[in-house]
């Protein structure tokens, strides 16, 4: 017997509108264990939708389906075999790239991505939590990787009731892999990077990038040298600069293994480094600013604002005429609108004149879902600063 959950007037309108949340304060009854697939009903018990409950989280149900689910395994290898297919369909360079990106590939709190012969997973959710051994088994079908880790230490589990773990769930992962994003090949640390090891939503926009830049190149916030390194072909020479020692030497040890030599990687705090450098007359033909997300909740929004008008603001001045700057958020909070907002005003603030070029997102392989505004996280604006 499938599990029922009856929602409120506000929770069918939701659903109508085609978003796949639905709160805590929109449940009228619940006779689901954590972690189970259930049927959502309205008041009048008719049913809506097949959803994941969770028993703690603010979101109490996601839905994956509109109708009733009865063979959960022959469900999750549809999604899962989709999300494979569009991603092979995309034909991204390299063989580092997401496979599923959760509500996006209608599989709530599950995420994948490949690493070479590697797959990483997170289970999000007490469903994909629950479910992580038949998650594992059916990727094993569809992908045969050499391993599978789960990589489930992010914070968010916590709202779920799920603790923090990193642990191999099939065959071996070793602690260092080969991956390759588009033309650079990458030495990745799948237990201890950043994310899952991997910036992969900035992976286009880093050929993006590439394919404009020109002259002497600086990349703030460099990480592993994601954009550097893409750049590094079409540049002069590249300042890569990032505040974390670990990542200054993951950007020169893969600087190394593509025999690239025109990068130098510099340990310093950008916002000390943007000021220096004017102060010291430096000049730059792109620029690339790609920080963390500065608004991690809606309480921070104003101290980012006041982060990225600076950093761009510094940017804007070290930039050349008729240079580009690819300026990035991924703070979900600051929207593209608000985030165009700051970008206008710090040039306004450089008297400098702009153009803008492209407006991008987070790669294709970590799409956006139309009725779904807290998917689009990442914006990425190209400028052209004009004379
Ligand atoms: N551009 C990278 C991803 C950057 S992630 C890519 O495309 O792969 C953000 C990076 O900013 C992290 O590596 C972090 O160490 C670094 N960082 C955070 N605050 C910083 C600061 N104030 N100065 C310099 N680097 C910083």
């Amino acid at each position: 017997m499938v599990p029922s959950v009856v929602v409120s007037r506000r929770a069918v309108d939701r659903l109508r509108a085609g978003h796949p949340w639905i709160y805590k304060s929109d449940i009228v009854s619940s006779e689901a264990e954590p972690g189970d697939l259930v049927r959502v009903t309205d008041e009048r018990r008719r049913r809506l939708a097949s959803a994941f409950w969770s028993s703690t989280s603010q979101i109490a149900l996601r839905v994956v389906a509109s109708e009733d689910v009865t063979d959960e395994t022959a469900f999750l290898r549809s999604r899962l075999s989709a999300a494979i297919a569009y991603r092979e369909a995309l034909r991204i360079g390299g063989d580092a790239c997401r496979l599923v990106h959760a509500e996006a590939d209608r599989i709530p709190g599950l995420v994948v991505d490949r690493y070479g012969d590697c797959l990483v997973i997170q289970t999000l959710c007490q469903a994909t939590d629950r479910r992580k051994d038949s998650i594992t088994a059916l990727l094993v079908e569809l992908v045969s990787p050499r391993g599978l880790l789960a990589r489930n230490d992010p914070k968010v589990r916590r709202l779920e009731g799920l603790d923090e773990r990193v642990e191999v769930l099939y065959g071996d992962v070793p602690d260092e892999v080969d991956a390759r994003g588009g033309k650079i090949a990458y030495r990745v640390d799948l237990r201890h990077g950043q994310k899952t090891g991997l910036f992969l939503d900035q992976r286009e926009n880093h050929e993006a990038a590439a394919a404009l830049a020109g002259g002497r190149g600086l990349d703030a916030f460099t990480y592993n040298g994601g954009f550097a390194l893409a750049m590094a072909g079409s540049c002069r020479e590249v300042l890569a600069i990032d505040s974390s020692a670990s990542a200054i030497a993951g950007t020169r040890a893969n600087a190394a293994r593509n025999q690239i030599t025109n990068i130098e990687a510099r340990e310093a705090n950008v916002f000390d480094e943007l000021r220096e450098l004017e102060v010291a007359g430096e000049r730059f033909d792109t620029i690339v600013l790609d920080p963390p997300a500065f608004a991690k909740n809606r309480a921070s929004v104003e101290r980012a604002i006041a982060g990225y008008k600076e950093i761009n603001f510094r940017a804007l001045r070290l930039l050349s005429e008729g240079g580009h700057l690819i300026t990035c958020s991924c703070s979900y909070n600051v929207d593209e609108v608000l985030f165009k907002e700051v970008v206008s005003s710090a040039a306004a603030d450089a008297r400098a004149v702009v153009s803008l070029v492209e407006t991008r997102q987070q790669g294709r392989d970590h799409p956006v879902l139309l009725n779904v505004p807290e998917t689009h996280y990442l914006k990425c604006l190209i400028l052209r600063k004009l004379a």
